[in-house]
């Protein structure tokens, strides 16, 4: 994870906009290649190496954006505050469709969700930048597509970045081209760039969430009105490349996306919650998701914030996690992220919750 900015490139609403690069901003140092990197809202952007990056903010798990990729995104910020009345969707007041719901969350089933996690945290590392990103994305593409097959309907696609791990998207098409999207990073990092980093609980543990309930969903052939989309990002822990790519491409395509509901660590929890966090989020859609945990899971909701800053595509994003900020894992981004950290009958909450919403955003 990094922390605060996990929802931004998903819609988080900012509250305050800052400058708006239109273009690059002056100096260009791309070509000496360099990096611009955002550490908040009013950050106008900071040029430094990988190694800088690595050394300034992800090894003392602060958050960032790096934004050197998606710096259009950076100014359809301003379109999104100039229409976010006009995109803002109204969430219903109560989950409506339980029955069709729990139908298939009672398909769920909890040992696809342990075997997944086992393979996911057996490749060494699955850093961005590191010798197994191409092994990771395959394992990701190779299993996405494999769970869809149960669906001839279903598209699964790899969507490449500007490093060698594309993100993988699969959509169940509905009568509707309007789109609600279950997302989690597939990428980790370690405590060196080139070490050991299971990741277990970041984020395999959200990965399996989002493949099992695209499991349950494709073997139903399940169609509902809007489009599902279920999307599985890469280089996050590189300040959110992968998934800022993506809402950059779907918002210059005009794709409309009704919710993002992004999952990021589900299995460590010792307060046995399932924490929603309610900062730089899309209220509406946050408020609605609270409303589906005690519906959906047998776990009690916490709310929590992340006290960061965010920006966005200007897409309702909210953000589900494990566990509030005080308790959380203390061993992520680290060798110690193992599978004997994450507790599956907890993983197994956060897949109910998820066919919950997705069955019930289907009718937005
Ligand atoms: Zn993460």
């Amino acid at each position: 994870m990094v922390r605060f900015p996990s929802l931004v490139a998903l819609g988080a609403v900012a509250l305050n906009v800052s400058a708006v690069f239109g273009a690059v901003p002056s100096p260009d140092r791309r070509a000496d290649e360099l990096r611009l990197i955002k550490t908040s809202d009013e950050d106008p952007g900071t040029w430094m190496t990988e190694e800088e990056k690595f050394e300034k903010l992800i090894s003392k798990r602060l958050g960032f954006m790096d934004i050197t990729d998606t710096l259009e995104l950076e100014s359809l910020r301003a379109d999104k505050v100039a229409t976010r009345q006009v995109q803002a969707a109204a969430f219903p007041s109560a989950p409506s469709h339980q029955t069709e719901a729990k139908a298939l969350i009672a398909k769920l089933v909890q040992s696809n969700l342990s075997t997944w996690l086992n393979e996911m945290a057996a490749i060494y590392n699955r850093y961005y930048k590191g010798s197994y990103a191409a092994t990771s994305a395959t394992w990701m593409y190779d299993t996405v597509v494999e769970v869809s097959s149960a669906n001839p309907a279903i598209t699964v696609k790899k969507v490449t970045h500007s490093y060698n791990q594309p993100s993988v998207i699969a959509a169940i098409p509905g009568t509707s081209a309007e789109v609600v999207v279950v997302s989690a990073h597939y990428d980790s990092i370690g405590s060196t760039t080139s070490g050991k980093a299971p990741g277990a609980d970041d984020n395999a543990s959200g990965v399996i969430v989002i493949l099992e309930a695209l499991r349950v969903l494709a073997e139903a052939k399940y169609k509902g009105g809007n489009t599902l989309e279920f999307h599985f990002y890469s280089g996050e822990e590189g300040g959110l490349l992968g998934s800022r790519d993506v809402m950059q491409s779907y918002k210059k395509a005009s794709k409309q996306v009704l919710a993002v509901m992004n999952q990021d660590m589900t299995g460590y929890s010792p307060n046995n919650v399932i924490a929603v966090y309610t900062d730089y989020v899309d209220t509406g859609l946050t408020n609605f998701i609270k409303k589906l945990v005690p519906v959906y899971s047998d776990l009690p909701l916490l709310t929590d914030t992340c006290g960061g800053s965010a920006r966005d595509a200007g897409y309702p994003a909210a953000y589900v996690c494990d566990e509030g900020m005080a308790d959380s894992s203390p061993y992520i981004h680290s060798a110690q992220d193992t599978v004997s950290t994450v507790s599956i009958p907890h993983v197994f909450q956060h897949a109910k919750l998820t066919v919950g919403f997705l069955v019930e955003a289907s009718y937005f």
